[in-house]
């Protein structure tokens, strides 16, 4: 059985040292720009932390610095949605399949008759916002709000400047709401849910906040440091399932060809990976590969989960 580290000691540290080193030169990607503030954010930052279970963690880098959660965003209010509705009618209304297309694919949809399949392409997360009981905009954000909470540990708030600039330029994820709608998809007011999809992918976070929200996953849904449950222990696998088959979009499977964990990726740069009943890695480069997910961050975790042995198919790897 090869050995797995269970918290932080001299490996783990050297480990992490090891992947600042060897990335932060890492030339490759560009931020993304089609969302104005995401082009601003300085290309050079890189961060990588890790928590295990005991609450233990070690970071290096840039670990500070706020970005913009973007996508990893929908991981917590799944789990939100989850607690509300159940397993079974999130995989019957949205689904857990990859659509072998972008994030933001408007031809996935139509080809499967307005169903998003899975909850981290930007329809499904739309949907997925839709589900939450709520009555207003604002009763819809609170709840959300508290789940991101939870899961952070601390009272997260929303880069205003990230949503101006994102609210100005999502034409296309309003087009794919009203699609939603007109297929029997979308299960409250379009544009209401867009905006709080929105606002929700502008909530700033730092590497040290993700890699807690992450190891709370890892840790059946009870954050370490905290000692509160922030999703119901039932409903952790089904958000791993997700993040194992759609987690960095229609790249998911190379992802997990090199790194072998449940992860999830946002245009923001930053990326987690969740080791159950371990640990969580997370990581943070703005620079993006051609399918919007962080390189330096892909490497992070690919090199971690190798030197320590974290794959899921680590017997194997
Ligand atoms: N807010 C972004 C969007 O809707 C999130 C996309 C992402 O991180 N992949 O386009």
């Amino acid at each position: 059985m090869k050995q797995r580290p269970t918290t932080v000691d001299t490996t783990v540290k050297q480990a992490l040292d090891q992947a600042l080193q060897r990335f932060a030169s890492n030339q490759h990607g560009k931020n993304a720009s089609y969302i104005p503030y995401l082009a601003s954010v300085p290309s050079h930052l890189f961060g990588i932390s890790i928590m295990f279970c005991d609450g233990t963690h070690a970071e290096v880098g840039d670990t500070e610095y706020a970005f913009a959660i973007e996508s990893i965003s929908k991981v917590f209010t799944l789990a939100h949605v989850l607690d509300e509705v159940g397993p079974e009618a999130l995989r019957s209304k949205i689904g857990c399949d990859p659509t072998g297309e972008p994030f933001n694919s408007v031809i996935a949809l139509e080809l499967h008759k307005g169903r998003p399949l899975n909850p981290f392409v930007n329809a499904g997360a739309m949907a997925t916002v839709s589900l939450l009981e709520a009555d207003t905009a604002q009763a819809r954000w609170d709840q959300i709000q508290t789940t991101y909470n939870l899961f952070a540990g601390r009272g997260l708030t929303v880069n205003d400047e990230v949503y101006q600039s994102e609210a100005k330029t999502n034409q296309h994820n309003r087009g794919i709401a009203w699609l939603l709608q007109s297929y029997g998809y979308m299960h409250a007011d379009p544009m209401e849910v867009c905006a709080v999809y929105t606002r929700q992918c502008s909530v700033a976070i730092t590497c040290h906040d993700l890699v807690i929200m992450g190891a709370t996953l890892a840790n059946g849904g009870v954050n370490p440091i905290t000692g509160k449950r922030a999703v119901q222990a039932r409903n952790v696998a089904p958000i791993l399932s997700e993040m194992t088959l759609n987690g960095l979009y229609d790249t998911t499977g190379d992802w997990y060809y090199k790194v072998g964990l449940p992860g999830k990726s946002g245009v923001g740069g930053g990326i987690l990976a969740v080791v159950p009943g371990v640990c969580a890695i997370a990581a943070f480069g703005p620079p993006l590969d051609v399918a919007g997910n962080s390189v330096r961050g892909q490497l992070a975790a690919e090199y971690l989960s190798r030197t320590l042995n974290l794959s899921l198919l680590h017997e194997f790897a």
